[in-house]
């Protein structure tokens, strides 16, 4: 039997899913004894046991179930449970009740919870889709950095609800003394992430679409809105080292500089399928008639500043764009080649 009584420990909440799932790996690598809690019964790519020591399953809009996996000390726990995902799922409107609603209840459970239990430190992801409208105008030169956030205007309940959550989070540290530390995340990609049925997002999906594709591949909007993308490795290494140390707690942005527009993003992913295919935007009524709802692209524009990360912790991301894409394109191309079989 494994001596665990000298292990670190840690708490994943939200471990079933993308990031979690990689965290909780990589702790579990470097000899951390891990606990993951989830609502779905199991990760959806990963065996629970190759990912942690005990996987629990519950809900963590629960007060009850909150507490009980808060029950014995932790020296680190990750909150990263949400009901979340790509603009199919946060920017059309339809999920905007239970996306706060839902949301919100785990972190209000989490900060109380995690705060009675005195844990020695706490991580919350939070989101690029917290910054305001009005700086993301231009797709060429938006401003993300974490001072712009106010006066807050963010263009999704998503985003709303984010903001809401690290003003709780750094409410109980100011209160409670909670060792909080926070990130917003700006779209993190890579393998073992949702690929298909909707709440995928942008590189996942072009790069199901090409594998998909005979002759076109559809991308929302006009192509021209811009965003930046981190491979999830980096996602997980910024976020071990934002939590590790005392400098600052954040909110800090997580998130790669290398902006692109949405049509390279996809181009990326022909160029990796090696098919002789073109992309196709849908936009406007074109979008409504088939959809039935407008085009949901979010804001033109979107970097990460990663002055402050910079700064505090002295690190940059390593893995460029084209080479994230590389790995993931390989490990979406076999889940697609197995779901046809
Ligand atoms: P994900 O959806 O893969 O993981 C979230 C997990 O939370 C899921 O496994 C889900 O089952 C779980 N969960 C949801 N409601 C729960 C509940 N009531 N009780 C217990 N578990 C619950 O998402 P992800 O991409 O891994 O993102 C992780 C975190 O990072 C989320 O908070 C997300 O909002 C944030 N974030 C992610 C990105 C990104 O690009 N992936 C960008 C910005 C912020």
């Amino acid at each position: 039997m494994k001596n665990t009584s000298k292990r670190k420990r840690a708490l994943v909440c939200g471990g079933g899913g993308f990031i979690g799932g990689h965290l909780s790996k990589r702790l579990m690598r470097e000899g951390f004894w891990v606990r993951v809690v989830d609502i779905v019964k199991r990760h959806q790519f990963w065996a629970n046991d190759e990912i942690c020591d005990e996987y629990v399953s519950g809900d963590l809009r629960s007060p009850k179930f909150t507490e009980s996996i808060l029950n014995q000390p932790f020296d680190e726990v990750y909150q990263l449970a949400a009901d979340m995902g790509g603009a199919g799922y946060i920017f059309t409107g339809e999920n905007d009740a239970n996306v706060m609603h839902n949301s919100a209840m785990v972190n209000l459970n989490v900060a109380q919870y995690a705060s009675n239990a005195k844990v020695k430190r706490l991580f919350y992801s939070s989101s690029a889709c917290i910054y305001p409208d009005y700086n993301q105008l231009d797709a060429n030169n938006p401003n993300c950095e974490e001072s712009s956030v106010y006066p807050a205007n963010p263009d999704s309940e998503y985003g709303w609800e984010k903001l809401f959550s690290e003003r709780v989070f750094l409410a109980f540290n100011r209160n409670y003394g909670l060792n909080v530390k926070i990130a917003r995340y700006h779209n993190i990609f890579g393998p073992q992430g949702t690929w298909e049925g909707g709440k995928e997002k942008a590189p996942a999906a072009m790069i199901r679409k090409a594998c998909e594709a005979t002759d076109v591949v559809e991308v929302w909007g006009s192509g021209t809105q811009t965003r930046s993308f981190m491979y999830v490795d980096d996602c997980v290494e910024a976020t071990i080292r934002l939590m590790r140390q005392d400098k600052f707690m954040g909110p800090v942005n997580i998130g790669s500089e290398e902006m692109v527009p949405i049509n390279e993003l996809a181009q990326i992913a022909i160029d990796l399928s090696g098919k002789d295919i073109k992309i196709y935007n849908i936009d406007g009524q074109d979008f409504i008639d088939k959809y039935g709802f407008p085009c949901p692209i979010g804001v033109n524009g979107r970097n990460s500043h990663n002055k402050l990360f910079n700064e505090n912790l002295n690190w940059e991301s390593t893995l460029n764009l084209k080479d994230g894409m590389e790995k993931t394109y390989g490990w979406i191309e076999k889940q697609y080649n197995l779901s046809k079989r």
